[in-house]
């Protein structure tokens, strides 16, 4: 239910030789709400994220989607429990058309198996047809109807982050981790972002955590910032909160 947890992240550590990445990191995100997460360059964004996708595994600490523990759960299970992600430099099939992107990503899914068995059997058939309905579904939410089946190369870039959030949220998540949406985008692109994301909780129900650089874009359209530092929670509070604390402008100007 709204309001709840979706998301707990509980003293979450993670050395890299001498280098503490993440120093007991803890915070939640409830459940439809839109989270950003700042911090200056090296403060361990990303690496919260690919703890929280399973590509590291942290030394301490516990993260817990609706409730239950995860980071025992194997890495190809994440977007079965209903977690998805984008990448900053995108993860698509350059040569593949925009909806075949859209459809890999939804047979990532289903797993290995699905893939062997493809149109083999009435249910997976039943289950490729509305996998087709629901891909045109996002292609038409993210306004990308007209260039469906355009090899993904041949679009521009902003035109392909899109289809790296089509892809993502054809699995369906329940929390979408995006790692630098704004990256790369011009003003009037960010402006639209802005939009889709709101779109993206509001009608299909997505819990959204942010990594973002672009800070006026991320205190637009959160509910939450989470603010590290050196790999530490530094501040976490709504954009005004945040935005006017001390230790966030320190961070940021790199003063003492
Ligand atoms: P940016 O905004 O520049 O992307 P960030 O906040 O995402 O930065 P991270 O990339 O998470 O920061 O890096 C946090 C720290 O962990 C840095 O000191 C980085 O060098 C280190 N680090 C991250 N991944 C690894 C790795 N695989 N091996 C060694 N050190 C790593």
């Amino acid at each position: 239910t709204k309001g709840e947890s979706l998301l707990s992240v509980r003293d979450l550590s993670i050395r890299f030789g001498g280098i503490v990445a993440l120093d007991r990191v803890g915070f939640s995100v409830a459940e439809g709400s839109i989270a950003g997460l700042i911090g200056p360059n090296g403060a361990g964004k990303t690496t919260l994220f690919n703890c929280l996708s399973r590509l590291y595994r942290p030394s301490e600490g516990a993260i817990l989607f609706e409730g239950r523990p995860i980071l025992d759960a194997p890495r190809h299970r994440i977007a079965a429990l209903g977690i998805g992600r984008t990448f900053q430099n995108l993860a698509l099939f350059r040569s593949m058309s925009v909806l075949d992107n859209v459809r890999v990503g939804g047979h990532c899914r289903m797993g290995a198996g699905f893939l062997a068995h493809a149109l083999a059997l009435p249910a997976v058939r039943r289950e490729e047809a509305a996998l087709l309905e629901q891909a045109h579904r996002l292609i038409d939410l993210l306004d990308l109807g007209a260039v469906a089946g355009v090899p993904v190369a041949a679009l521009p870039f902003g035109t392909q982050k899109r289809v790296e959030l089509a892809r993502a949220l054809i699995t369906q998540p329940k929390l979408l981790l995006l790692d630098e949406p704004a990256g790369g985008l011009n003003h009037e692109e960010v402006d639209q972002l802005r939009s889709r994301i709101r779109d993206i909780r509001d009608r299909l129900g997505v819990t959204v955590l942010l990594v973002e650089h672009h800070m006026n874009l991320v205190m637009t359209v959160s509910d939450q910032v989470v603010a590290l530092d050196f790999g530490r929670v530094i501040a976490d509070g709504t954009p005004a909160e945040v935005q006017g604390d001390d230790a966030v402008i320190r961070a940021y100007l790199g003063a003492p």
